[in-house]
């Protein structure tokens, strides 16, 4: 079952990629694992899937040290700073970095472990109250001090786009999304690559992939619906 939905969310970035004049391997789709059983990311592992998302830092390192060592593990929820340790340096990614506190942390651990940790800048590009990321203007400004810091390495942006019925609602923040890379890419800055655009989720990540995301992450659209029970997001 799992199978028959990776293959229908691949045919889709596939025409996405095709109505927008992209490649394919410009985009790279992040199985999003959370709440999930290892046995699934088995079955999607086995499908060749090795770029696998999760949001808590516990449930990532229990499934880290289960699954193959061939996995790239994707940090994509809120980080605090007290468990940035666990992840520094055995994460791929970490697309959520959205203060300088948090970056400093990053650096210092990466420092410590003598590595460099690649991430993104979360933006709330929407400007959502119940959102994290910082606002479209303070950006380049962020990203201006954390390219300063030692062991850590910008590669590009990620966002959250709202929760909206209709995926073209979306279409205006990814385009925003956009322009902003455009615009932090154009400014040259040492230490900062903007060659990933980290948008769009199983409602809307056609509309993301057309308006230029280079990573999607979609969780429900393989995986099914979460369960929390009680426990919210
Ligand atoms: C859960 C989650 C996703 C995947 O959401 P779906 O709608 O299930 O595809 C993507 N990005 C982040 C940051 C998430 O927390």
């Amino acid at each position: 079952m799992l199978s028959e939905n990776l293959a229908k969310v691949q045919e889709n970035i596939r025409i996405a990629c095709k109505k927008a004049g992209r490649q394919e391997s410009d985009v790279t789709l992040i199985a999003v694992s959370k709440t999930k059983p290892v046995s699934m990311l088995e079955e999607i592992y086995r499908e060749g899937i090795r770029e696998f998302g999760e949001n808590k830092v516990q449930e990532l390192t229990e499934k880290q040290t289960v699954l193959p060592g061939d996995i790239h593990w994707h940090m994509i929820g809120h980080l605090q700073r007290n468990k940035v340790k666990y992840i520094v340096g055995s994460v791929s990614l970490i697309h959520s970095v959205d203060s300088l506190r948090l970056a400093q942390e990053i650096s210092s651990q990466a420092v410590k472990k003598q590595i460099r940790q690649e991430i993104l800048v979360e933006v709330n590009i929407a400007s959502e109250e119940s959102k994290f990321g910082i606002s479209k203007e303070e950006a380049i400004s962020l990203v201006e001090e954390i390219a300063k810091l030692p062991g850590i390495r910008i590669r590009g942006l990620m966002t959250i786009a709202p929760f909206v019925e209709n995926p073209e609602e979306n279409r205006i923040y990814f385009q925003k999304m956009r322009e902003l890379s455009v615009d932090i890419a154009r400014k040259n800055i040492d230490n900062v690559e903007v060659d990933i655009l980290s948008m769009g989720m199983t409602g809307d990540y056609m509309v993301a992939i057309e308006e230029g995301a280079t990573m999607v992450r979609v969780g429900t659209g393989i995986f099914g619906e979460r369960n929390y029970g009680c426990v919210q997001e």
